[in-house]
């Protein structure tokens, strides 16, 4: 898989983002993480370790742990794996331009009926499929989630699924309420709406 797009798209003298080198070595446990992205909108990237780099989506509206909730999920280019540490400022003028904060990490998984050593098999499986079934342990996401392709001519676009299981609510799920208002987004935007002067309604 290649990072060759992901190093394209970026200045690493300008971006402290990692420059994109596929891992090395043997994988024990795979990792997931979601970030929280303030760039011309805000979004969430959802991004799952894969053959030593991330596999990596979109996600507009951010997860939900509602199985009634198909989240779009447009899918972006292989991040390298260093990525899912990253938070921190994306300068001015540079892609993504921004702030990136880690929403929810953790580990990766199968579906729990495979053997762990095929896990990563399966999950490319699922990937090429276009139907990928994985479970996350992370803070605030955990149980059993799907993506699946969406058939059109657009073929970047995926749904992100939660399944029924015990971790799953019927409750309406926002991610931003689960979001702390001492995140350095949610700071940075504070700080704006309080910079910018009242205007008086006209009267
Ligand atoms: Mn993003």
């Amino acid at each position: 898989m290649s990072l060759g797009l992901y190093n394209k798209k970026r200045n690493f003298n300008e971006t402290e983002e990692p420059e994109g080198k596929k891992k090395q070595g043997k994988v024990k446990t795979l990792s997931f993480v979601i970030q929280r992205h303030k760039a011309s909108r805000l979004h969430y990237d959802l991004r799952l370790e894969m053959e030593g780099v991330l596999k990596c989506w979109a996600v507009p509206k951010g997860p939900s742990l509602n199985p009634k909730d198909k989240r779009l999920a447009m899918m972006v280019e292989d991040h390298p794996y260093d990525y899912k540490d990253f938070e921190g400022v994306i300068p001015e003028g540079n892609y993504g331009a921004g702030i990136v904060e880690i929403w929810d990490k953790g580990t990766l998984t199968a579906l729990d009926d495979i053997d762990p050593s095929k896990a990563e098999k399966a999950l490319l499986a699922g990937l090429e499929a276009g139907n990928l079934k994985f479970v996350l342990n992370g803070k605030k996401l955990k149980g059993e989630f799907a993506l699946v392709k969406l058939k059109k001519a657009d073929d970047n676009s995926w749904l992100l699924i939660k399944h029924r299981d015990e971790y799953a609510t019927d409750e309406p799920y926002d991610s931003e309420e689960h979001t702390p208002k001492s995140s350095p987004i949610n700071k940075a935007l504070a700080g704006k709406k309080a910079a910018s002067p009242v205007k008086k309604k006209p009267s």
